[in-house]
């Protein structure tokens, strides 16, 4: 037996025209004559036959075409039919092609290691035709089921990944419609809506824990002269800035900067005391003042300035949010009132603190 010939493509019997190219099955068998009997009869009935003789042969050729079946005999030169199975077993392109292993009726230690081995069948010697075409075409139909399975997992497999990216993108648009439902537009802080929201979570929750919540309420000085003086979108681009300052200053992930409405913004600061929220308050008036923005019809310095109201509270059962706010923007009014440009704590006998 040699190992160098090309595989034979029998071309003696042809499948009928008028019928449909059945499976592709690889035989191989050392023996010519077995060879040439078992191919004839799977030509006579539309089957594209390989054929070859020895184990490395039936090996590339089984990489090569990728046969829906492959009939192999256990014992052939080069490599024998089970050293060739467990090749095409560790191959993933190859791993689930059929084996039918063809050898001896009474050696039942070859028939077991046939099994052993992954083969899905055992055709004995010597052979009964019909008993042999039987069981090739049962495992051909087996193997055409199980392409099935596969072609409609795939699709399954591709519809879930549809499934995932659909929803995935929704679950994106959803958080962008989320994000632009609770932002305001101009600024980019929280809006009134979001800061309602969270005031109000916020209140449940340290009513619950027992801890302060402070508010700190903060307005432009004069802003209303800054709009006459350098235009309306002058005016808008001195609020993106503010709320940018202000938006710098606070700490912690739980605080919440809001624009609350014109040129007024709202500080949400949870498990934050008097003196915790006075100092991020001083913090956001300097920093606006640092950002040196030119107002020069300001009556009280020569660049844009804040004033805020500082009110803290422990939440208690039963209470209202309300009176947080209306506490906050009473110190709010008292810091205008005592100049401007300054932060006024309530609930600290009345403390104003810093100004320019
Ligand atoms: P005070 O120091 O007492 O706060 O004086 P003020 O001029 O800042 O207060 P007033 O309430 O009289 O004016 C607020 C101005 O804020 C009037 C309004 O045109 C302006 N404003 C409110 N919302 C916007 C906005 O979105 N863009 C601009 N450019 N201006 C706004
Ligand atoms: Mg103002
Ligand atoms: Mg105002």
């Amino acid at each position: 037996m040699t190992t160098a010939t090309a595989p034979l493509r029998i071309p003696m019997i042809c499948p009928p025209d008028e019928a449909p190219a059945r499976e592709q099955i690889l035989v191989a068998d050392p023996n010519p004559h077995s060879l040439r009997l078992l191919s004839n009869l799977l030509l006579r009935r539309g089957y594209r036959v390989i054929c070859v003789r020895d184990g490395m042969e039936a090996w590339q050729e089984a990489l090569d075409v990728l046969p829906d079946l492959i009939v192999v005999d256990t014992r052939m030169p080069t490599i024998d039919g089970f050293v060739l199975c467990d090749h095409l077993k560790s191959e993933p392109v190859t791993q689930s092609i059929p084996i039918i292993f063809m050898g001896g009726r009474d050696d039942v230690l070859t028939q077991v290691r046939a099994f052993e081995s992954g083969g899905v069948d055992y055709l004995s010697r010597p052979f009964q035709m019909a008993e042999v075409m039987a069981r090739i075409e049962n495992q051909l139909s087996l193997r055409r089921l199980q392409k099935q399975l596969e072609s409609q997992n795939e699709l399954l497999r591709q519809e879930i990944q549809q499934r995932r990216e659909v929803e995935q993108a929704l679950q994106g648009a959803n958080d962008e419609f989320q994000r632009l439902a609770h932002q305001d537009g101009l600024t980019e802080v929280a809006n009134r809506r979001r800061f309602d929201q969270q005031l109000h979570q916020e209140w449940l929750r340290l009513t619950r824990e027992q801890s302060p919540l402070s508010l700190l309420m903060c307005d432009i000085d004069f802003f209303k002269n800054y709009n006459d003086t350098y235009g309306h979108l002058e005016g808008d681009h001195c609020l993106q800035r503010v709320a940018g300052a202000l938006r710098e200053a606070v700490r912690r992930p739980a605080d919440l900067v809001a624009r609350y409405g014109g040129e007024e913004f709202a500080i949400l600061m949870p498990n934050t005391d008097t003196s915790g929220a006075a100092v991020i308050a001083e913090q956001m008036r300097q920093q606006v003042a640092q950002l040196q923005i030119l107002h020069e019809d300001s009556a009280i310095a020569h660049h844009v300035t804040i004033s805020i109201g500082v009110a803290t509270l422990q939440p208690v059962p039963n209470s209202e949010p309300a009176i947080l706010i209306t506490s906050a923007d009473y110190a709010l009014y008292r810091a205008k009132e005592l100049g401007r440009n300054r932060v006024y704590i309530l609930g600290d006998a009345g403390r104003s603190v810093s100004q320019c």
